[in-house]
């Protein structure tokens, strides 16, 4: 009795693994299924294509592009650039940079380099959440181009005084891009996609980036 009692405990207990190794191959046949109808219904849609730039990119609303950067709100932590997987971003100070309550503007050192270098970026938005003060962003453009690896390392600071927080690409700089780009270049520019109250004066947002980034004359 005890001995056939033992058998059976014994028989039960190495049917459980068993059962688990086959259904961790059938979980993977399964996922795997599921992934490649995915992917056979992509392959026989209809193949479209954009005239970019004339037409405007379908990008998802969480697409993850160069960033937008609001360097009055920086405070030169250095978080962002310890978080970078491919230590991506460069940034240098004269100073520590404090956030004022009142304004939410980021006073102190001057900021004389925020560099990301978009060769080695993966644009993986590790970067964005260790940021205190929000003002690192994914932005929403997918497009640079460059003759050598240096023209890929966009200098934040420069873009600053020119009252930028993004980079654009060297067509979107001509004097008549398609209608879609002039509005984001709009938006940009009235700084639409800013997260914070500080938006709805422009001059005071353009006097607030060149004060972080040039001594007060
Ligand atoms: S998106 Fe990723 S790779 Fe690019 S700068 Fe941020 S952390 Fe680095
Ligand atoms: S962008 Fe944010 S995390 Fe990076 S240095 Fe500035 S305040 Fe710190």
């Amino acid at each position: 009795m005890n001995s056939a009692n033992g058998n059976f405990v014994a028989a039960g207990a190495s049917r459980g693994p068993v059962r688990a190794y086959f259904r961790d191959i059938w979980k993977t046949v399964h996922t795997i299924l599921v992934g490649m109808r995915i992917s056979l219904k992509y392959c026989f849609a209809k193949t479209i294509t954009l005239q970019y730039p004339d037409v405007a990119p379908a990008l998802q609303p969480r697409y993850r592009g160069f960033h937008f950067f609001e360097i009055e709100k920086c405070i030169a932590c250095d978080m962002c650039a310890k978080a970078c997987p491919v230590d991506c971003i460069y940034i240098e100070k004269t100073g520590p940079r404090k956030v004022d309550k009142n304004t939410g503007i980021a006073t102190g050192g001057l900021m004389t380099r925020y560099a990301i270098d978009y060769a080695k970026c993966m644009f993986c938005a590790l970067c964005v959440d260790p940021c205190p003060t929000e003002c690192i962003h994914m932005g929403n453009l997918h497009d640079m181009s460059g003759y050598t690896r240096d023209d890929m390392i966009v200098e934040f600071t420069d873009l600053a005084k020119e009252g930028l927080q993004t980079p654009q690409p060297l067509w979107m700089q001509s004097e008549k891009p398609p209608a879609w780009a002039q509005q984001r270049k709009a938006e940009w520019e009235q700084y639409k996609h800013s997260r914070d109250q500080l938006t709805s004066d422009v001059n005071r947002r353009r006097e607030e980036m060149a004060k972080a980034v040039a001594p007060e004359a």
